[in-house]
């Protein structure tokens, strides 16, 4: 089983499209639609139970991967460091900002199997996001982190709003003079539930981000047929191996079903951004049983839909705040079924890849519920 840990809700970074907004837009849509939605208000800001308890748990399953989470997590980098030397866990992760990756030793380092960083494309774009400097501070920390021993796999995960040509981001991580990343993950800045209104997401999905997706597809294939090599471009590797392999998904985060989170209380909820959700508790980890934990599913439209089986469902938060109205769910839906149709297209033409020898069916295997949402 997957959990995140979430080891502060502090943050050294003010984001634009971050959880703070989240948050606001909850407390608005809670007095509107979902009304029975409970916010615990006495869920601790940092983590504040004994970590016995937390290892005791861990302990009953003999493949349990821990992912710490935030907030920003290595402000709590002490904590880290003591739960990286005694957690008995298979594996450890971590999606952070990066500012602060320098505060742990190469020996906690290099422990991680994924590092999940933070950075929405170029330079002025992830700055514009995220603060002045940003962008500079993390690709010095993530070079300093190579040349201090760390091998595996480092994961650019971009936040996607209006402000994004996802063509220009995706191709600048993946191939620029300061690090080029094989693995990228991105999400769409979607949470909009009361400022809609303000903002161009139709048209800009219409014109820029779905016609991009379809792009981009296309040239993830040809650097399969041209260098064979499959790029970890995650939105469209867990599906296409799925697509690949005639697969179903449950939703592909993991959320409710293989990965859990654990709050700064050492209650569980189904996924890291239920903070204080306690009616979506599955249970605590003093006396829950990691490898039995509740399943909590999507229901609504998701039930319906022709290509549930493809998406998963796309977010189980969303699903249960509904941040939108039905227009708005619809467009972001629509990117989904851009993304199904964009993958299937090329569906002939990987699958000939495979059978000429060009690439292999392993090249799709990748860790699952890695901390990327897959379906942005
Ligand atoms: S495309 Fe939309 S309705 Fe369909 S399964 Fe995904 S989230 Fe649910
Ligand atoms: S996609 Fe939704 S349910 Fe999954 S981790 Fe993100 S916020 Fe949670």
């Amino acid at each position: 089983m997957y959990f995140h840990l979430i080891l502060t809700d502090d943050c050294n970074l003010c984001c634009k499209y971050c959880r703070a907004k989240v948050f606001e837009e909850l407390e608005e849509n809670n007095e509107k639609n979902a009304p029975s939605i409970v916010i615990d208000p006495d869920l601790p800001g940092e983590l504040n139970f004994d970590l016995d308890l937390l290892y005791n748990f861990l302990k009953k399953d003999p493949a349990s991967t821990l992912t710490f989470y935030g907030g920003e997590p290595l402000l709590r980098a002490d904590l880290i460091d003591r739960i990286v030397r005694v957690s008995p866990v298979q594996r450890f992760m971590i999606q952070t900002n990066g500012l602060l990756l320098d505060r742990l030793s190469p020996d906690i380092i290099n422990r991680f199997s994924t590092i999940l960083v933070s950075l929405d494309g170029q330079e002025g774009l992830t700055d514009a996001n995220r603060g002045a400097g940003t962008y500079r501070k993390v690709m010095e920390n993530i070079k300093k982190i190579r040349n201090n021993g760390y091998t595996r796999e480092i994961i650019a995960r971009m936040t996607v709003t209006e402000s994004t040509d996802i063509v220009d981001a995706v191709n600048w991580l993946s191939d620029n003079p300061d690090y080029s990343f094989s693995s990228i993950h991105w999400q769409l800045d979607a949470n909009f539930s009361h400022d809609f209104s303000h903002r161009r997401f139709g048209s800009w999905m219409n014109e820029s981000y779905n016609r991009g997706i379809l792009r981009l597809v296309t040239e993830w294939v040809d650097f399969m047929e041209n260098e064979g090599t499959v790029l970890r471009w995650y939105p469209f590797l867990d599906p296409m191996e799925d697509l690949l392999r005639g697969q179903k998904s449950l939703l592909r985060c993991g959320s409710g079903h293989s990965n859990y989170s654990i709050m700064t209380d050492g209650n569980i909820a189904p996924c890291p951004v239920m903070l204080g959700m306690s009616d979506y508790y599955v249970g605590h980890i003093r006396d829950a049983d990691p490898q039995n934990l509740k399943v909590i599913t999507v229901n609504g439209e998701c039930g319906n839909c022709r290509i549930l089986e493809f998406c998963g469902g796309r977010c189980l938060y969303s699903n249960i705040i509904k941040p939108w109205g039905e227009p708005e769910r619809r467009l972001v839906c629509s990117t989904v079924e851009n993304l199904h149709s964009g993958l299937t297209n090329v569906l002939p033409r990987v699958k000939n890849l495979i059978a000429r020898g060009r690439i292999d069916l392993a090249d799709f295997s990748h860790e699952k519920f890695n901390g990327c949402e897959i379906i942005p």
